[in-house]
């Protein structure tokens, strides 16, 4: 499946209770977070904050199809994740590829 910016994938029915993830998205984000964990990220690769940490995609996540692009994350706190979000998708993934490049120098 090729990626298409224009045309989401099929959401699961709205469910009030879950909201509208589908259950195949928490148990991936269950087990990406447990190997973030495990990797000790402990910080905000943007701003070094230590607090309200999430992990953030190159590409919103309704636009993931492949194993890769989920496991492609950076650790950001909610207000860096707010931050990187805003604005265009080719300006989302400018700033993700500035700050893995940023990692994998370090
Ligand atoms: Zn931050």
């Amino acid at each position: 499946m090729t990626l298409n910016r224009h045309k989401p994938l099929p959401r699961s029915p709205f469910n009030p209770k879950k909201g509208r993830k589908p259950k195949a998205w928490d148990k991936a984000r269950r087990v990406l977070k447990g190997e973030a964990v495990a990797e000790g990220w402990d910080r905000c690769e943007r701003c070094g904050a230590t607090d309200r940490l999430s992990m953030a995609h190159r590409v919103k996540r309704r636009f993931i199809t492949t194993a890769a692009e989920l496991r492609n994350v950076i650790c950001l706190c909610l207000t860096c994740h707010d931050f990187i979000e805003l604005g265009t998708h080719e300006r989302m993934a400018k700033l993700f590829d500035e700050i893995r490049s940023k990692r994998e120098a370090a």
